[in-house]
């Protein structure tokens, strides 16, 4: 197949996605397998749904229409853009939304194609990215009350998002806060709010040990589906984790100074670089890059190599521990969260699915 190329093992993922299912049914929540580090590749994606999640979801509508052949409903998890309204409604079965203009719009697309769109309103209880703030009940109020006179749109649920920008894990407390919430929109409005979207990855470690509120019944799961990884980065208990290896090819070895010769300057992306003087070492270029790849997503899958760093097209390696590898070799790395979405997204890194 060539290298750069990206390894994914989707029995593995199948079957972390069956567990987390399993566990979550069990507690009566359903699940939207988040998709969006796979960047639309069905072959992962059909993993997925044969681990048997409720619902496809992904950032971006360009992923949900390659799914379109699917049947089974889809969800759009980035606040929809204004512009793609019209598509979103055709391609999508609901969103996460916070904006009464993009909800006329959807109202107004869902109007033509003669059909309901489910909408989960994002209330942000401090994690600073999507929602409505919490403490605006006014605001929240005003967009629920407009909501509601729109023939076309179903206020499905409300939800949140932890963990993300802000860091902010989520807890009993800061869930409660969106449990309130529905009961507080219940009364006042007289409906049924049939879904509490509590989070994602983060929150199977307060799911496990009985701490998250038994009125969540949604969690939108991508990272510990594709990499066993949750909470702080760490492995979730009884998943597999390294789903994904990325292989780059040697293209050159040679015994050099640690320390660059001559007046230093930036680096290609313009920072000024620091070397520690570890004398004469046997260093290997791959044929991959920052293009591609950060160097800091990678971690050599033999502890013997060391990354010293990469310019836009070369990844330069510490092999001096290394005695057997060759120009025309591949090293292997496993990846964190970003090298995985990063490695899916460049063209120039192949795909692989075992
Ligand atoms: C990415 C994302 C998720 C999934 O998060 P994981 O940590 O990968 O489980 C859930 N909800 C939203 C809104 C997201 O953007």
């Amino acid at each position: 197949m060539g290298y750069p190329m990206i390894e994914i093992d989707s029995h593995k993922i199948k079957e972390n996605t069956k567990i987390m299912v399993k566990e979550c049914h069990d507690r009566g929540i359903q699940v939207a397998g988040v998709t969006k580090i796979f960047a639309g590749n069905i072959k992962i994606v059909k993993a997925l749904i044969e681990g048997g999640v409720d619902m496809l979801a992904d950032s971006r509508i360009e992923n949900l229409i390659r799914y379109k052949n699917f049947d089974i409903p889809k969800m759009l998890i980035r606040i929809p853009m204004k512009s793609q309204a019209k598509t979103i409604v055709k391609y999508s079965d609901m969103a996460l939304v916070s904006e009464i203009e993009t909800i006329y719009e959807l109202n107004k697309y869902a109007k033509l194609e003669n059909k309901i769109y489910k909408i989960i309103l994002m209330i942000d209880v401090g994690d600073l990215r999507e929602g409505i703030f919490y403490k605006n009940r006014e605001e929240i109020l005003n967009t629920v009350e407009k909501i509601l006179e729109l023939d076309n749109i179903e206020l499905f649920g409300i939800g949140t998002n932890l963990c993300c920008y802000g860091g902010v894990i989520p807890t009993k407390e800061n869930l409660l806060e969106l449990v309130n919430i529905k009961k507080y929109l219940e009364d006042k409005f007289g409906i049924n709010i049939s879904v509490i979207s509590g989070g994602n990855s983060e929150n199977i470690d307060i799911m496990r040990n009985g701490e998250m509120p038994k009125e969540i019944n949604q969690l939108r799961l991508g990272v510990a589906l594709s990499m066993g990884i949750g909470l702080f980065d760490k492995p979730v208990e009884g998943l597999y984790t390294n789903t994904a290896k990325l292989y780059a090819e040697v293209v050159e070895i040679k015994f050099k100074p640690s320390v660059p010769i001559g007046i230093i300057g930036v680096d290609a992306f313009g920072r000024k670089p620091q070397f520690e003087d570890k004398g004469i070492m046997k260093r290997a270029i791959c044929a991959i890059g920052k293009q591609d790849i950060f160097p800091e997503f990678l971690i050599p899958c033999n502890e013997n190599i060391k990354i010293l760093g990469a310019s836009s097209d070369h990844l330069i390696l510490d092999v001096t521990n290394v005695e057997k590898l060759r120009v025309g070799d591949a090293v292997e790395f496993y990846l964190t969260y970003g090298g995985f979405l990063a490695a899916m997204n460049s063209k120039y890194v192949k795909k692989k699915i075992i």
